[in-house]
């Protein structure tokens, strides 16, 4: 499947590629075969809204082979706007069937992020799930200079894929600036999934997940994430008012 016939959905000036979760795979593998350098995103709110004040990070954004819509909020927004996605891709989600389909072809995955321990948790997890899954390597996200995770991820071979779990927007500025001197096909930009894959941060239930309410139950184990959340509710105002008075009510 060629990316460049991706239908996409434009949500505050953000290009979501309208895929499903098993295109978006194919895709990805397909690129991997071929060697074809390029990175995955995948926005929820949070990081439209980051988008619609950096310029420069909205760029990096709308430049990836894959744009993902990461959570309800994407879906809902697209709704109002009346563009059409395919649902949600959740970047776990993507991240865990990719890792799948690498395993059936003996790829060699690595992990960069989180704090120091979490990554090699995380890669030994996900290597007992997917036999066949080669661990490049791992770092944690906590480096001052670029470079020494850079030089780390070359001095272990290199990799067909690597999760890059900082954050956004550090995450995908981290894989705009550096990918070209890295030994790697396919950059993931993922949050906070190496901490759910090392089992240090733990997933909605199941029908939390199926009735869009992650954030809810995600706001009951930690309700610190209040500021977070409040957000949500602020995008879908801003949507609704695109939709209503176009880039007016900016
Ligand atoms: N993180 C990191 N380096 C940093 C800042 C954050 O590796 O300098 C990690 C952090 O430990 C966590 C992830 O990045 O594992 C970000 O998680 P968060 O929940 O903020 O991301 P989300 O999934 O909500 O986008």
């Amino acid at each position: 499947m060629e990316e460049k016939r991706l239908n996409t959905a434009s949500i505050l000036g953000v290009h979501f590629h309208a895929v499903t979760m098993e295109q978006a795979v194919d895709l990805a593998m397909s690129r991997l075969r071929a060697r074809q350098q390029g990175y995955v995103v995948t926005p929820n709110p949070e990081i439209v809204d980051l988008c619609r004040r950096d310029s420069a990070f909205m760029g990096i954004v709308n430049h990836a082979t894959l744009v993902l819509p990461d959570g309800i909020g994407i879906i809902y927004a697209a709704k109002i706007l009346g563009e059409t996605l395919c649902g949600k891709v959740a970047g776990i989600e993507f991240a865990e069937n990719l890792a799948a389909a690498m395993a059936r072809e003996g790829m060699r995955l690595y992990l960069l992020g989180a704090k120091p321990g979490v990554a090699e948790q995380a890669g030994a997890n996900l290597c007992a799930k997917y036999p066949g899954l080669v661990l490049a390597g791992t770092h944690d996200g906590y480096f001052t200079d670029a470079q020494e995770a850079v030089e780390a991820i070359n001095a272990c071979g290199g990799a067909d894929v690597v999760f890059v779990c900082l954050g956004a927007p550090k995450q995908e500025k981290f894989i705009a600036d550096n990918m070209e001197d890295i030994h790697a096909t396919l950059f993931c930009g993922l949050g906070g999934s190496l901490d759910v894959f090392a089992g240090v941060a733990k997933r909605a239930p199941d029908i939390f997940i199926k009735l869009g309410l992650e954030w809810f139950y995600r706001l009951l184990k930690q309700p610190s994430r209040i500021g977070r959340m409040m957000k949500l509710p602020l995008f879908l105002l801003t949507v609704i008012r695109e939709r209503l008075f176009g880039g007016r009510g900016k």
